[in-house]
């Protein structure tokens, strides 16, 4: 595949874009591959990519029952942050947000990945200290975070109101300075790029309806709308629809799954220069290099396979976004959506094996996967390529909730993004 590059543009745009070649071929499956990955989304096709790129294994498929991207990786807020409360979490999300840093380089493709700084903002007591403990455990770990005050807040973040008569005042905040935001679509459409140029079959609209086990148990292959298609490796990364999928080889997963919305304003001249969450009111913000407001709401209370939610969320969320943001009072919105999210009770993630010889699982990232993609793909492709899991998922396991070795960003966060 020809390289991208500034003389590239400049060659097509002398002969009308005429010879950009294809970014992925869409072939027809074959009776079998080496690997099945299914779930094309951001970490399905990392993995892919980093099997074929790190571990010579290119006889892959990746199966995807809709259009590439069109899962949670396209439907996501974008933001990127490692500032995560255990060492397992720092170490994993700190692997993924290195990797950012030169994924565009790597891919040879814009993943438009922007460091403008996260800030979480800290409304009472208990979210102070909180804060800084989440300082002091980051930077044990090598992990940017720093503390600042509301007029510090202010001043990396002009729009933000810190009147202390409001209902949830501003009294501080933790800055991650590498944190940012990168350009969702770019990352599914670079890695299946990148692996399809390594020869990776990209199969989409072909959805898997069941997982073959031999008589010793092992994976065999997967039925799909398209026919068996046979492997001694299978690697499910299908979020919201994961427990499903292992329902089909017997596996029953640790995972409710929620629907989760976003929703953006019409466009605005540059206005946000950074990305600004907030656990206690629940909301988040950024604007996108189009000028819209992105904003995120959190999850419905029960759980759904729908991609849509309740109108109260949004409502909710837009409510606290003019408490911190009053200039964004008279904005108006465009358009919302919804993804499906899959939880786990500790929320923290499990990427590694499964009881099943062959069968590996790559999901409960919550609502805060899209951040640790080139790292999650990273891991879980060594994972599959070695039959053991990187020294950085070690403790991901399926087997911390019958062992008790829970990764507990659900304690420590409250929420996790
Ligand atoms: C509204 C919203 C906002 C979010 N905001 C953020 C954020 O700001 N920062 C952050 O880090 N994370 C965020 N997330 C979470 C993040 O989007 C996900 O954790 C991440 O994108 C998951 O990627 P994935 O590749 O595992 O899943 P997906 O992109 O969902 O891919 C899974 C794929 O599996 C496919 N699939 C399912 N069942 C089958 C089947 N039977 N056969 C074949 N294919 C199947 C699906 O069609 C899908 O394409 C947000 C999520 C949502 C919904």
């Amino acid at each position: 595949m020809r390289k991208y590059s500034i003389f590239a543009v400049a060659r097509e745009a002398m002969r009308g874009h005429k010879g950009w070649d294809k970014q992925w071929t869409s072939p027809e499956p074959k009776k079998e591959y080496d690997v099945i990955i299914v779930g094309a989304g951001g970490h399905g096709l990392g993995t892919a990519y980093y099997l074929a790129k790190e571990h010579g294994i290119t006889n892959i498929a990746v199966i995807e029952k809709g259009w590439l991207g069109g899962g949670n990786t396209g439907r996501n807020t974008t933001i990127i942050r490692s500032n995560y409360l255990y060492d397992e979490s720092a170490g994993l999300y700190n692997h993924a947000l290195n990797l950012w840093e030169g994924l565009s380089q790597d891919l040879n493709y814009n993943v438009m990945y922007s460091a403008r700084g996260v800030m979480m903002l800290s409304h009472n007591v208990h979210d102070v200290q909180g804060a800084k403990r989440h300082i002091h455990a980051n930077r044990l770990n090598g992990v940017d975070n720093e503390w600042m005050t509301p007029e510090q807040a202010k001043a990396f973040c002009p729009p933000l109101n810190i009147s202390q008569t409001a209902r949830y005042p501003v009294m501080g905040a933790a800055l991650q300075r590498r944190g940012g935001v990168a350009r969702h679509d770019a990352v599914a459409w670079g890695y299946a790029r990148g692996a399809a140029d390594r020869g990776v079959h990209v199969i989409q609209n072909c959805e898997v309806t069941g997982v073959r086990r031999g008589a010793d148990g092992a994976v065999e292959g997967v039925d799909t709308t398209r026919g068996f298609i046979g492997a001694r490796k299978v690697g499910v990364v299908a979020a919201g629809h994961t427990s499903v999928i292992m329902e089909m080889a017997g596996v029953r997963m640790p995972l409710e799954s929620f629907p989760l919305q976003a929703l953006v304003s019409e466009p605005v001249k540059p206005i946000f220069p950074c990305v600004v969450m907030s656990n206690t009111v629940h909301a988040y913000i950024s604007q996108s290099d189009k000028g819209e407001l992105v904003i995120g709401a959190g999850t419905d209370q029960y759980t759904s396979y729908s991609q849509t939610g309740g109108l109260h969320i949004l409502s909710h969320t837009l409510d606290a976004i003019c408490e911190m943001f009053p200039i964004f009072n008279r904005m108006k919105m465009l358009r919302s959506w919804g993804g499906i999210v899959d939880v786990t009770p500790d929320r923290s993630p499990i990427v590694g094996k499964t009881p099943v010889p062959g069968l590996f699982v790559n999901c409960g990232w919550g609502t805060g996967g899209f951040k640790a993609t080139p790292g999650s793909a990273h891991v879980f492709a060594h994972t599959i390529a070695r039959d053991e899991p990187h020294r950085i998922n070690a403790g991901f396991t399926l087997d911390r909730f019958r062992s008790g070795r829970l990764i507990d960003e659900a304690a420590a966060a409250a929420v996790a993004h």
